[in-house]
């Protein structure tokens, strides 16, 4: 049995095919011409470009559009002239095949980019690696890609799958994706959460652990891969499937369903998400509102900042297509793991201890007006409330409250309507805000508990490091202590607390975080049905 890191719910048995990874077909540079090669390239370039098109076309109609949008940074580097023009000069000053050429400059690429501590460039490598393998399929006509024809129950296992690899595949015959590296936020990850195909990322070497046509049972709840496994496993995983997929369609019943406590309190089960094309599966799941969403995805993946304009206008369709249910908007949350190249953000040697968040929004205060004007105007027309990430001090949320007030000022000095009375809260991820949550709670509206960074923050463990995974505990005793101590003092102040870290969707925390009183919950909108059948089945046990 190997273990990894669960990334998509669900059961699958099923036989193994594994990606080998492209090796190029390396010919000797010799005797070249250097104007056939330059031009087979560009060829090569234009064709991919076609392709990548086309793919982004299918994905967008196939899954969805935020997952289609990958491709679009895979296209921009393709025009970038600095990736093909850096195999365009080794072909000159090297005298190497477009391939050669190609496959050199990529590797390199990669080997810069899997150096830097940093884990979203880490996994970004990845997408060098595809547009790479592209033009080099398209330079040699080696097309042989076995994933586009699978048998039904098939379990890819990959050392990391690319987007083209993902959306290549006849999804209806995927059992489950394993693959060797990536965390929560790989590629894969990401997919194989949209299309609800169980998938185990970051299991080290399972590539080397397995053959072809190998069974395999993935637990994509416990994060366990079973290879070859005797009969009654077999049977015992079958059973467990069952279950599951039986509960899935049952938990369909509780769409719309809203969470009331025996003593009439109810309890709010809303969404976190990062871009207006998931807002289909929050609808589809009858989340009760928006309890988080991430707007540093409008800034990554483009050269240049969105301006007001383009802001309003996600913020307003989002709110409008909530109709009047809450909608938090979390202000830029960048830094950390998630980096922005026009902001050139130095290199750090803490970067989740560094320049992020709140930290460089105040720092660059005509940037974050920019967005707290956006969100203000989106307010009038539904029920927005704006949240600050990663406050660690008091001056810091009176610092940000009060450029939302300036912001307010101006607006209406220019003629904008916005709600003057939007509810401000803030993000409880730093262990300070925790341990002050008294003070904070006299200035703030709400708090919304992020436990992905106050489990890193205060048990000192890296969330993106793969190594220490074992050390993250959600249900470390000072972790929950802090998280009681939060709700508690947001409820004497007569405020309100909610959660839109991953724990709030995770079953052996809900009772407990129930039993404190928390009165939100906010998730992966995927985990809503699941979780309010949770919380139904411990109210049940406790009346009985
Ligand atoms: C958190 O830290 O718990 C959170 C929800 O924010 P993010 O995962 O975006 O850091
Ligand atoms: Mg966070």
């Amino acid at each position: 049995m190997m273990k990894g890191i669960s990334a998509s719910w669900g059961y699958s048995i099923g036989y193994v095919l594994l990606k080998e990874e492209q090796a190029v077909n390396v010919q000797d540079n010799c005797n070249i011409n250097l104007g056939q090669e330059l031009e087979r390239l560009k060829r090569a370039v234009e064709v991919s470009k076609k392709q990548l098109e086309e793919l982004r076309e299918k994905v967008a109609k196939e899954i969805g559009e935020s997952q289609a949008q990958v491709f679009d940074s895979h296209l921009t580097l393709l025009e970038d002239p600095e990736f093909v023009g850096a195999a365009e000069k080794e072909i000159i000053i090297s005298c190497k095949r477009a391939e050669n050429a190609i496959n050199d400059i990529m590797n390199t690429y990669i080997d810069i980019m899997t150096g830097i501590e940093d884990q979203y460039l880490k996994e970004r490598s990845v997408d060098i690696k595809d547009i790479g393998n592209r033009i080099i399929m398209n330079l040699t006509g080696n097309f042989n890609n076995p994933l586009t024809h699978i048998r039904e129950n098939t379990v890819i296992v990959a050392h990391d799958l690319t987007p083209s690899d993902t959306a290549q595949l006849d999804k209806n015959n995927v059992a489950a994706f394993i693959t060797d590296i990536g965390g929560l936020t790989s590629h894969t990850a990401i997919m194989a959460r949209a299309l609800e195909i169980p998938a185990v990322v970051g299991l080290q070497d399972i590539t080397s652990r397995v053959k072809n046509g190998d069974m395999v049972i993935v637990d994509g709840i416990t994060g366990e891969v079973i290879i070859n496994p005797e009969e009654p496993v077999i049977q015992e995983y079958r059973a467990k499937q069952a279950e599951f997929e039986a509960g899935k369609s049952k938990l369909r019943e509780l769409i719309g369903r809203k969470i009331i406590t025996k003593e009439g309190k109810y309890i709010e089960i809303s969404a976190n998400i990062g871009s207006l094309a998931e807002l289909e599966k929050v609808l589809e799941y009858g989340a009760d509102g928006i309890g988080l969403f991430r707007t540093e995805f409008l800034y990554m993946d483009r050269n240049t900042m969105p301006d007001e304009e383009e802001q309003f206008e996600v913020y307003k369709k989002l709110v409008l297509k909530m109709e009047q249910k809450p909608v938090i908007i979390r202000t830029l949350d960048i830094g950390g793991d998630k980096g922005l190249p026009y902001l050139s953000t130095p290199i750090e040697m803490n970067p989740f201890l560094g320049y992020r968040a709140i930290r460089l929004c105040l720092d660059r205060k005509d940037m974050f007006k920019t967005q707290l004007r956006a969100i203000l105007r989106a307010s009038y027309y539904g029920n927005l409330k704006v949240m600050f990430p990663m406050i660690s001090t008091l001056e810091e949320f009176i610092e940000a409250k009060n450029l939302l007030l300036e912001c307010m000022m101006d607006l209406k000095q220019e003629g904008y309507n916005y709600n003057e009375n939007i509810e401000t809260g803030m993000m409880v991820e730093v262990p300070s805000a925790a341990v002050l949550a008294d003070e904070f709670a006299k200035l703030v509206d709400f708090f919304s508990i992020g436990t992905n960074d106050l489990i890193q923050y205060t048990l000192a463990v890296d969330r993106t490091n793969e190594k220490i995974s074992h050390l993250y505990n959600t249900m470390d005793p000072a972790v929950l202590r802090l998280i009681k101590m939060t709700i508690e003092a947001a409820h004497k102040s007569g405020k309100w607390c909610g959660m839109c870290g991953e724990m709030a969707a995770d079953e052996s925390a809900i009772p407990l975080l129930l039993s404190y009183g928390l009165d939100e919950f906010s998730m992966n909108p995927v985990s809503i049905l699941r979780t309010k059948q949770i919380i139904l089945d411990h109210m049940e046990s406790k009346n009985t």
